[in-house]
């Protein structure tokens, strides 16, 4: 084990499946532990708390936020999401990589208090599987969905502030591309060379709000 491990920011596209990769990324390496955020949200079916997320009231949220126990956190649509402090700072200097799964305005704030740590973000290769997993996970109001389409078009204009860009086609391939981003510095997966991809989701995903 390393003497201070890394901070690694994942974040994506509501529906491009990053949770499923990085639950799986933690399962396969034990140099990963996944930080667990504090949400307002309602559970959906299949969470668990305090394992999903820490799921607390919204007042017990605004408590958290005044006695500075966030690392950072943001409102994503009607709900906050934060990253408790402790657990990071904890895991890191136990030489863990420790990985955040967060949205873009609490990546950003992170990214300014550790500068060394990696942004990844995580897309589908078009915005038609994007949609489909969305309408799939069922738990989702035709309302929340609409909501977070639009939260995904604000995002996609963002996209350039990451480092890397991973493109989920396949679970097992993305686990191990997640791995050599990581690890090796997986020079292929760098934004820049992906970009077209974003710019067309963000069209797509403006064409079909505007239907
Ligand atoms: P969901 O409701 O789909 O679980 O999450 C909504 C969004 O909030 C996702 O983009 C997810 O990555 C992000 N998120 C989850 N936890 C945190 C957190 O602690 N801080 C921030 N800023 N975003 C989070």
């Amino acid at each position: 084990m390393k003497n201070r491990g890394n901070l690694i920011i994942i974040s994506g596209f509501s529906g491009s499946g990053k949770s499923t990769i990085v639950n799986n990324l933690i399962k396969k390496y034990n140099q990963y532990i996944l930080s667990i955020s504090c949400t307002t949200r309602k559970i959906r079916i299949g969470e668990v708390d305090g394992k999903s997320y820490f799921f607390i009231s919204v007042e017990k949220f605004e408590e958290m936020i005044k006695n500075n126990e966030f690392l950072e956190y943001a409102k994503y649509i009607d709900n906050y999401y934060g990253t408790p402090k402790f657990f990071v700072e904890e895991n890191l200097n136990k030489g863990f990589d420790v990985i955040l799964e967060i949205e873009i305005q609490g990546a950003m704030i992170v990214k300014n208090k550790y500068p060394n740590s990696k942004l990844i973000f995580v897309s589908t290769k078009d915005a038609d599987t994007l949609i489909n997993r969305l309408n799939q996970r069922g738990s989702n109001s035709k309302d929340e969905i609409k909501k977070r389409i639009r939260r995904s078009i604000d995002e996609a204009k963002e996209v350039k502030k990451y480092d890397y860009l991973l493109i989920n086609e396949n679970l097992e391939e993305a686990i191990n591309k997640l791995n050599d981003i990581i690890n090796n510095d997986d020079k292929k997966n760098k934004y820049n060379n992906n970009f077209n991809i974003i710019k067309n989701i963000q069209i797509e995903l403006e064409k079909k709000i505007n239907d």
